[in-house]
């Protein structure tokens, strides 16, 4: 569905893939390993092709985020973007410590049954780079290269697991998330623009009047 003037947001691939228009089309995040197809199917019925494709941007390096990088950068020639910190995780190079819990283990089981593909990225990204018409902001915490998409001119913000809006407006999940406190001191940027519709990996768009709420959210988080 379109959220807004030229962003869309593909149906069921969770975690969400949301692809910007212009000159060509970019993509960002790739859902769930498994998911290709919807997102091809989407662009087509657009009316573009997977071709048009320019560009893949990582939110993060977690594994329903990239999912499909490695097939989707294959079949479009695409360049993928990521943070540098989390690169060596994107590449494979370095393995992410294991979810908190009961959670570590079961995802370690999944795993075996789930195939993903490691890929190498052709630009690493930090702290105040631009993609297109969006500013790169590092939100480290969550993984070490998390990072937000910001458009004051459009207004909207992708922020990766950062922050959700399922039901209530959420930090990332805990479970997830080896560096909480520094997830939620990074947040602190969010709280200093300005931003109508904010698009987070998982659940629906904010808006509007998304980063008024996002500072009432992150007041609650401090205090
Ligand atoms: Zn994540
Ligand atoms: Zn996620």
């Amino acid at each position: 569905m379109e959220i807004t003037n030229g962003i869309h947001l593909v149906d069921g691939t969770n975690a969400n893939v949301y692809i910007v228009l212009g000159d060509n089309l970019t993509v960002i995040d790739t859902g769930m390993p498994g998911q290709l197809n919807k997102i091809l199917d989407y662009v087509k019925s657009i009316g573009k092709n997977p071709s048009d494709i320019s560009k893949i941007v990582l939110t993060h390096c977690h594994m329903d985020h990239m999912g499909n990088a490695y097939e989707l950068k294959k079949i479009t020639n695409a360049k993928l973007y990521v943070h540098e910190k989390d690169a060596p995780y994107v590449t494979g190079k370095e393995k992410l410590p294991s979810p908190k819990g009961f959670t570590g283990a079961a995802m370690k089981v999944a795993s075996t049954f789930m195939k993903m593909n490691y890929v190498e990225p052709d630009v690493l990204l930090k702290e105040g780079d631009t993609v297109d018409d969006f500013v790169v902001i590092h939100n480290p915490g969550h993984t070490p290269g998390s990072i937000s998409l910001y458009s004051k001119e459009r207004k909207v913000i992708f922020v990766g697991d950062e922050l959700r809006y399922i039901d209530e407006l959420q930090g990332p999940p805990e479970q997830f998330t080896p560096d909480m406190a520094l997830a939620i001191k990074s947040m602190e940027k969010l709280t200093k623009i300005e931003y109508d519709i904010m698009l987070s990996g998982h659940g629906v768009p904010l808006r509007p009047d998304a980063s008024k709420k996002v500072k009432e959210f992150y007041k609650t988080l401090i205090s």
